[in-house]
């Protein structure tokens, strides 16, 4: 067996002489104060693979309160036990106690946690091999208790021990596994893929779920991940939604299934978060949906229903409001298409529903959705084009006349007009929008006026 201690090779020097003097100095009043401190966890990790790290994480032996005392910008992260974070500068380091976890019983949260001295300790507790190494900022060597530097060469994704055993003890780690196998170019050890089981989940919080899983949907790895955890059952923990085919999807009246379908989506979108739920989300509703005639299968109101499913599935997961409201408008609007006979007032209409910035969010789901539909004909493509085209058209030409937001605002109606702020401005405003779409060249401040004062004059009579 190798030994635990080993000095860096030369080539690792190098990557290790990246860790930022901030860092060090952290490192520095830690060791001037007589505590150990290690850098571990992903920094580590990256430095061995020559990659630079996001951020860094250190572990020492002195206590949370003793931390605290010694820098005093740090705030206790309530999700992590123990664990302390600094800022600096838009980067964050954490210092977490070394520490031992004994016993688990909700197999979440270990039950009694014991602050130590032995890094070898803390190191067992950690999840897999690569993410298991330490290096002692003090005698700059590396502690590598697990053959963690072995699976860096081999890139190979390892549990620390016996993995059944360590999604028993935190099921968040089986999210993990695929979090790291969607982010990290590395290969899945066959046992610690093969004990990830959906019981252990049972316990995870949907907010730690969902951390993990936004990691792994932006990554590159994201279709081989979404497998595994559907594959393994943990899809269903947290988005059983995804797994209903309904009657008539499971009959086979589509190509794809829609898991088959989302995922294709998924992993053809840009990588952004907001995109890839769109994508994965979009045609949640089908199942609920279809009906069947001798036209074939249909989905009706599918983009309806899909969007506010998607709210309640987003909410349920925690996911911010601002974000379930800009997937679930991309829900809404995915199946927007348009003929010869559409108006140019329809599609500002559509520009003023989605929201002009979020119109680039709403052609890349529309593109998705024709990739992985297996759809991608001449006729498919020209349409999304003319869809393109059309809306860029229009957007290009709103500088001058602007038909999205009138000149005039709520404060210029109450000066003109001597009205009280109310109700009454917000709708004399809709009204002044919905007019410009249809015609963009009343947006001058004496055109809206006029109109603004017919309306509100047709209003007093009624
Ligand atoms: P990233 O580069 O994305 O930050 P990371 O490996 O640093 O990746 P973190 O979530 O920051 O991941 O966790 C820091 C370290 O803490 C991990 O590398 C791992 O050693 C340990 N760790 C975190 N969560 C767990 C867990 N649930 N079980 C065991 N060890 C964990
Ligand atoms: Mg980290």
């Amino acid at each position: 067996m190798s030994p635990v201690r080993t000095e860096l090779t030369t080539t690792e020097k190098l990557n290790f002489s990246e860790i930022p003097e901030w860092v060090l100095n952290v490192a520095r009043v830690l060791n001037m104060k007589g505590f150990q401190t290690y850098l571990v966890g992903g920094a580590v990790r990256d430095l061995l693979w020559g990659e630079h790290p996001s951020d860094w994480d250190l572990a020492s032996d002195a206590l949370p309160e003793e931390i605290g005392a010694m820098f005093p910008k740090t705030i206790a992260s309530g999700s992590k036990y123990g664990t302390m974070t600094i800022m600096n500068e838009g980067n964050q380091l954490e210092i977490t106690t070394l520490r031992e976890d004994l016993h688990y019983s909700d197999g979440r949260h270990p039950e009694i946690v014991h602050f130590g001295k032995d890094i070898c300790l803390d190191l067992a507790r950690r999840d897999f091999t690569i993410n298991a190494i330490a290096f002692d900022l003090t005698k700059r060597e590396l502690i590598d208790p697990f053959g963690g530097r072995r699976d860096i060469r081999r890139r190979l994704l390892k549990a620390v021990g016996d993995p059944a055993r360590r999604y028993h003890e935190d099921g968040l780690r089986m999210f993990r596994f695929y979090r790291f196998l969607a982010t990290l170019d590395v290969q899945a050890h066959r046992q610690t893929e093969q004990a990830i089981n959906a019981e252990s989940a049972i316990g995870v919080s949907n907010e730690r779920i969902r951390e993990e899983f936004s990691k792994l949907l932006i990554g590159p790895g994201v279709g081989r991940a979404l497998s595994g955890l559907k594959k393994s059952g943990l899809l269903g923990v947290f988005l059983a939604e995804l797994l209903n085919e309904g009657q008539h999807l499971q009959k086979g009246f589509q190509k794809k299934s829609l898991w088959q379908h989302s995922m294709e989506a998924a992993m053809t979108i840009n990588p952004q978060l907001q995109l890839r739920l769109a994508a994965l989300l979009h045609d949640v509703a089908k199942p609920l949906t279809q009906s069947i005639d001798s036209d074939g299968i249909h989905f009706y109101n599918h983009d309806q229903i899909g969007s506010e499913l998607s709210r309640v599935i987003m909410k349920r997961l925690g996911y911010p409001r601002q974000l379930v409201d800009r997937v679930s408008t991309l829900i809404r609007w995915h199946m927007f298409f348009i003929n010869e006979q559409t108006s140019d007032a329809a599609i500002r209409r559509l520009i003023v529903k989605v929201g002009p910035q979020y119109i680039p969010d709403l052609l890349e789901l529309r593109r998705a959705d024709i990739v992985a539909s297996g759809r991608v004909d001449y006729h498919t493509w020209e349409n999304w084009q003319a869809l393109s085209g059309r809306i860029n058209d229009i957007l290009n030409a709103q500088t001058t006349r602007n038909p999205f937001y009138p000149v005039i605002n709520g404060t210029d109606l109450i000066k003109h007009f001597q009205l009280q702020p109310g109700p009454i401005i917000g709708e004399v405003l809709r009204y002044l929008q919905e007019t410009l779409l249809d015609d963009p060249a009343l947006n001058q401040k004496p055109a809206l006026l006029k109109l603004a004062e017919d309306y509100l004059q047709a209003r007093i009579k009624t």
